[in-house]
């Protein structure tokens, strides 16, 4: 396989630690609030890499964290700390914030296809991982105590810069993040990795530790699980570009002070859905989650959809017709492959060719648009019979997950007969301009588990 590697700024021939073995980390959601579609964008995008690794023949072993502590809105030490912030927002405790929303994740990842990882940690579960860590590096000079906080000091970093290609000027605290320099650090760019004195003293997850009641900075969790569940040779380490600096780049530097060698050999990172003002946010313009394009009628699959259709390392900028235009063509596609003859009658002909060439896609920097090109061209292919065509997109839908091939699902006939009354409504509804009566009459039919398809042809309706 090859994929870019963010480490050296090349597209690199994928070589694992252990044969036929991948160790992969990915950092997990901060559980603040609902994840928004962006994040998502990153979930979706680790999930291909990871079930493309298997349809290769890898065994991939996958872990993934959830920051439920000591994660802060700015990437100096002094932003706010954004369980806190949750937590006052909703006047719940930072316990039940994480506790809320890590489910929340999940159920938007099972809405968008994206398994798992084997191993899901909590921030919070690992303390003494991160305290024997951290008393480690305080032994091997790594570390230093300073206003009873421990920091990292870059300093003694080996290519601190190298993952981001950063100068230490462009790292000037103050021209970067209009912050008050913390005079505690001996360098601008060092980190913490345990805070005892910081202005959160009054917060609920606090632990005992040499250095006094506090609890970890961010960094110190995903290098404190990954290498807990992974060893000290990790294969890939994912997520989103605005990992690179601060949060990976520290990982680094801590994880090879603590192990004493190189760590993690392929950085792959995936670039940011944008809305069309730039930046997507949870605080500011709407607030675009899975359940929001759910209220609106749109399958989460169609979003995967939309994801898939474009590279993982271009920007996607995000619109509702964008949206539109993706869960057209997914609906087209799904009803092309339900009319498919189901009857057994496999023709072996082409099955290895089809393979091979939805291997290279996938080794091909993860060519998703390719992969689902790859389902035309079987739908396309006329030497191909029916049932040959559902069994190779029935193997492309291991990695791609779109729900391709449904159960064929039956509609009793009182049922059918009242769709098509409420589609009629629906219709003059919609020529009367009177929309909020159309809205209701979706959004009726979809409590009752219908969902209606427009298109240019008309309405029509699937059974979810
Ligand atoms: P967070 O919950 O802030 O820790 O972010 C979770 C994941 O989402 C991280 O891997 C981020 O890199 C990623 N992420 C944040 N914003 C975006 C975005 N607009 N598009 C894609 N991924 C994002
Ligand atoms: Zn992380």
């Amino acid at each position: 396989m090859k994929i870019y590697n963010t480490l050296t700024r090349r597209v690199e021939t994928f070589v694992p630690h252990e044969n036929g073995i991948v160790r992969m980390y990915t950092c997990g959601p901060t559980v603040y609030h609902y994840a928004h579609i962006g994040n998502l964008r990153t979930y979706i995008f680790e999930d291909i890499l990871e079930k493309g690794l298997k349809y290769l023949g890898y065994e991939v072993k996958r872990v993934m964290n959830i920051t439920d502590v000591g994660h802060l809105t700015s990437d100096s030490d002094t932003g706010e700390d954004k369980m806190i912030k949750g937590a006052k927002r909703e006047g719940k405790s930072v316990y039940e914030i994480a506790d809320f929303y890590t489910n929340a994740f999940f159920n938007d990842c099972s809405k968008l296809n994206i398994k798992k990882p084997n191993i899901v940690e909590p921030a919070s579960h690992h303390i003494d991982t991160y305290i024997e860590m951290i008393t480690k590096m305080l032994q091997d000079g790594y570390a230093y105590l300073s206003n009873n906080n421990v920091y990292f000091d870059v300093s003694k970093a080996k290519d601190y810069y190298q993952l981001s290609g950063k100068n230490p000027e462009d790292l000037m605290v103050g021209v970067r993040d209009t912050v008050e320099e913390d005079k505690a650090k001996r360098n601008p760019a060092d980190f913490v990795l345990w805070f005892t004195d910081s202005k959160f003293k009054n917060q609920d997850m606090r632990w005992d530790s040499p250095w006094g009641l506090g609890y970890p900075g961010w960094h110190i969790e995903c290098s404190g699980i990954s290498g807990k569940y992974l060893g000290e040779y990790l294969d890939i380490h994912c997520g989103g570009i605005d990992n690179i600096f601060p949060h990976h780049t520290n990982e680094i530097a801590q994880s090879e002070a603590y192990f004493g060698h190189k760590w993690c050999n392929y950085w792959v990172h995936g670039e940011h859905l944008n809305d069309q003002t730039g930046k997507m946010s949870k605080s500011n313009g709407e607030f675009l989650t899975v359940s929001l394009l759910e209220e609106k009628g749109y399958d989460p699959l169609s979003y995967r959809y939309f994801c898939l259709s474009s590279h993982y390392r271009k920007v996607l900028v995000f619109s509702y017709e964008a949206l539109d235009q993706a869960e057209s063509a997914y609906k087209k596609l799904k009803a092309r492959i339900s009319k498919l003859d189901r009857t057994p009658n496999l023709h072996e002909d082409k099955i290895d060719y089809y393979q091979t060439q939805f291997k290279e896609a996938i080794s091909n920097d993860l060519n998703t648009a390719s992969m689902l090109t790859l389902v035309y061209d079987v739908l396309k292919d006329d030497e191909l019979t029916d049932f040959t065509k559902l069994y190779l997109i029935d193997h492309f839908d291991q990695v791609l997950s779109l729900n391709l091939i449904e159960e064929e699902k039956e509609i009793d006939n009182e049922l059918k007969e009242y769709v098509l009354l409420k589609i009629e409504e629906r219709n003059q509804a919609k020529k009367d301009k009177n929309y909020d009566l159309a809205d209701s009459i979706r959004d009726e039919l979809l409590g009752k588990g219908v969902r209606l398809v427009d298109s240019k042809e008309g309405t029509t309706y699937e059974i979810m």
